[in-house]
């Protein structure tokens, strides 16, 4: 595996090379246009300030006498030879004294730069350089020799030098750049290389394991999110095992009550009679209501609750099923009724799985609302939801219960609940069985006064 360092810092070499080599190359190509400017100029200035002095020389005596110890005591560097031809053409100073008397035409001299006394031309200069000088050969062969431009020795040693440090500074900022970006590098993985970590902590079994990551970049966002995810996997854990728990403490209840009746009638201590089967009855019906409730809200908190979803008349519905209420109701000496309803709009449902909700909605309402009291079955519109309300005057929940009787197997005032018959799973159930389909659960409450349960359901799903 190519580490990320690498990968980050093979990146920085190449960008740093190319970068360094290209900004020498360059700057390279323009100091040695440049210089050869300068230096052109130079030289061309050089040339008409001599060729103006030979011509002073020339009108002081009207001669060209002296004119070779003239150009010899010139300050000329041993590349440099200056050449004057008269106005015929034939070479009368040579500083390397080589071509004197000889035809400009046959030294292939041209363009020079033109001597002129008192408004005559009197002749030609010709600043030539090593490169064109032609030291040391019999003649210039058919070489046109351009006084300008020139390249002088120590000039192209300039541009070298210039060169050479160019090179030298560029490998510098090279390696202080490779340095730095390798340190930067190194900055920037080890959060990711924290985040390794933690991840194989995770895959361990260590949901309790957090990354220390501080920054606030992508990674540290990164980060956060790991430790979220963490998070919610040590809570999802935690809350499987407190249901593990949990399932195994509702069922050893109503299986304790099972094995001690049946072994009471074993032993003869109980006669085999009705009362004692019904009580068994009693306690089957209770674990196979606990294991369908448990079935149902594991299928709708995995998402896999299958919904048979049909437009359903909700009033209908409702009127239904407090119809089916009234008895066990007054039995119990409570009033239940449904209030007044205006026309809503059919919505999209599962009859079935809604019915269990008001089913499990009023069961919990006649359960605890004492003999007198009244419970109230509303169907309204609020806003974009429809909403179905089981209010009752019975004895409310404690405000420290309140948020959490919607939790599977959450009981308040737990002996009374359970001496009243229930699984600890009703709520949990219409809470899944809402959401599922796309709804949310409510209940207000007051201890004395009564509690409403309401449901929400998306309009929109009609
Ligand atoms: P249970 O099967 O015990 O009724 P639920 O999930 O249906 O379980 O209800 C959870 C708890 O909420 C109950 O134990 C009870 O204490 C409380 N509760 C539910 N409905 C009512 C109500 N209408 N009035 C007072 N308390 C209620």
């Amino acid at each position: 595996m190519r580490s990320l360092t690498w990968k980050l810092g093979g990146a920085l070499l190449l960008i740093v090379v190319v970068s360094v080599g290209l900004m020498a190359y360059l700057t390279n190509l323009s100091t040695a246009r440049e210089f050869q400017q300068y230096v052109s100029r130079g030289n061309m200035m050089y040339t008409q300030s001599l060729a103006d002095n030979l011509g002073d020389l020339y009108a002081e005596r009207n001669n060209w006498n002296n004119l070779q110890e003239r150009l010899e005591s010139l300050p000329l560097s041993t590349s440099q030879r200056v050449i004057v031809t008269d106005s015929s053409g034939v070479v009368i100073g040579d500083t390397a004294g080589e071509w004197l008397g000889r035809e400009s035409g046959d030294i292939g001299l041209s363009n020079g730069t033109p001597i002129t006394a008192s408004g005559y031309e009197i002749g030609d200069l010709y600043l030539l350089t090593s490169s064109d000088t032609g030291m040391g050969r019999g003649h210039m062969g058919g070489r046109t020799s351009q006084p300008m431009p020139v390249t002088v020795a120590s000039e192209g040693d300039f541009l070298d030098r210039v060169n050479t440090s160019l090179w030298q500074v560029g490998l510098i900022a090279a390696a202080v750049a490779l340095v730095i970006g390798l340190v930067l590098t190194r900055q920037i993985t080890r959060p990711v290389r924290a985040l390794i970590s933690g991840a194989r902590h995770l895959t361990r079994g260590e949901l309790s394991y957090r990354v220390k990551v501080k920054t606030h970049d992508e990674i540290g966002e990164l980060a956060d999110s790991f430790n979220a995810m963490a998070s919610s996997l040590e809570r999802g854990e935690q809350s499987r095992r407190q249901l593990t728990a949990d399932i195994a403490h509702e069922l050893r209840t109503p299986l304790t009550v099972i094995e001690g009746t049946v072994d009471g009638i074993i032993d003869g201590v109980f006669k085999p009679d009705k009362e004692h089967l019904f009580s068994i009855k009693e306690q089957a019906t209770l674990l196979t209501h606990l294991i369908g409730d448990l079935r149902d809200i594991s299928l709708a908190e995995s998402g896999q609750l299958k919904l048979n979803l049909t437009s359903t008349d909700m009033v209908e519905l409702v009127r239904r099923m407090v119809s089916n209420y009234e008895v066990t109701a007054s039995e119990k000496y409570v009033r239940l009724k449904l209030q007044e309803v205006t026309q809503v709009p059919n919505i999209r449902i599962d009859p079935v799985r809604i019915e269990q909700v008001i089913s499990n909605l009023l069961t919990n309402s006649i359960r605890y609302t004492p003999s007198g009291g009244n419970i109230t079955v509303s169907v309204k519109i609020e806003e974009a939801s429809l909403v179905i309300s089981v209010a009752d005057t019975g004895e409310g929940i404690a405000p420290e219960d309140l948020p959490h009787v919607f939790e599977r197997f959450y009981r308040s005032g737990s002996s009374r609940a359970r001496k009243e018959g229930g699984t600890g799973l009703g709520l949990a159930v219409v809470k899944q069985m809402v959401e599922a389909h796309g709804g949310k659960v409510w209940v207000e409450s007051k201890m004395g006064t009564g509690s409403v349960f309401s449901i929400f359901l998306p309009l929109s799903t009609y």
